[in-house]
């Protein structure tokens, strides 16, 4: 079923009493990531809602919220072959209201805590978790799941909505997937659709540093910043490195020396499309 309001969806939520629902949140141009997360809902829960919603809030002035990919229809046939009970897909105005500007000025925003956003991609993209979890939190009010199932794709935006839930009591269960890639190693991304065959070549450096990193780690070195210098011979000019890190997974605080809790996140620019990708170094 293709939902496109609140109602709608709380309608059909309502028929559902007993059975366990699982909410997969997305922004559509979905793939084969995607589909691992439907895949495990549909493994762990009786119905499954996917949401398809392309953020605005989330987005800053200079991002892409404009061209971001929308294929709903094709969305739509991926999610009734996995069997997804509920694909909803509003849009801004049914989900923010006419006519007010898109800013905490005149919306209620979830406003994560400072130390979990002001680092790795909260540092450049300022607002982007208060928008995250202002749309995550809608989206848990409007489809009241028991399980909700994020990737590890987006390290930082797991952790964070683990803490919204925690501080806030919400009372849904947060599952991670692990992170699927092409066989070449990159990350899939919908993001990925702006890259070039040459540009997909040069995002493998992404995966390539933080595999080199996982395989130096392995071998005992356990120093973050000579575990981080091996990554510069590995840049080129068409690579614009964001940052590099390596912390502790689930807080995301700094280490004195890597562990088995550690992971290793980096963004990159290639072709000025910015991509994102990250591994835990102890398992
Ligand atoms: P997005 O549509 O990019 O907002 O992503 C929706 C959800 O899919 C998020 O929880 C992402 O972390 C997850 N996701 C995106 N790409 C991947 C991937 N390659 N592997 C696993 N999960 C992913």
């Amino acid at each position: 079923m293709l939902l496109h309001t609140i109602d709608d969806v709380r309608r059909a939520r309502k028929e559902w009493k007993g059975l366990t629902v699982g909410l997969v949140p997305t922004m559509g141009a979905l793939h084969a990531g995607h589909l691992s997360l439907i895949k495990k809902a549909k493994e762990t829960c009786d119905k499954v809602i996917v949401s398809v919603f392309v953020n605005p809030i989330q987005f800053g002035p200079s991002e892409d919220f404009d061209k971001y990919p929308r294929t709903i229809e094709k969305d739509y046939e991926l999610c009734k072959d996995a069997g997804v009970d509920i694909v909803f897909a509003p849009s801004p105005k049914e989900m923010y209201g006419e006519g007010q500007r898109l800013s905490n000025d005149t919306l209620t925003y979830v406003c994560p805590p400072f130390f979990y956003v002001n680092k790795l991609c909260g540092k450049t993209r300022t607002g982007h978790f208060d928008g995250v979890c202002t749309v995550v939190l809608k989206l848990f009010n409007i489809a009241q799941p028991d399980y909700a199932f994020f990737g590890q794709k987006d390290a930082q935006q797991a952790v964070i909505i683990r803490k919204m839930v925690k501080d806030l009591n919400i009372p849904v269960e947060i599952i991670q997937c692990p992170i699927v890639r092409e066989e070449s190693g990159l990350a899939l991304s919908s993001r990925n659709k702006y890259l070039s065959e040459d540009g997909k070549k040069d995002a493998l450096v992404l995966s390539r540093i933080l595999n080199n990193i996982k395989a130096c780690y392995s071998k005992g070195i356990t120093d973050i910043s000579a575990l981080k210098e091996t990554a510069y011979s590995y840049l080129t000019d068409r690579h614009d490195l964001e940052y590099l890190e390596i912390l502790d997974k689930n807080t995301l605080e700094e280490q004195e020396k890597a562990n088995n809790d550690s992971i290793a996140l980096i963004a990159c620019r290639v072709e000025n499309v910015r991509l994102i990708d990250n591994i835990y170094l102890g398992e």
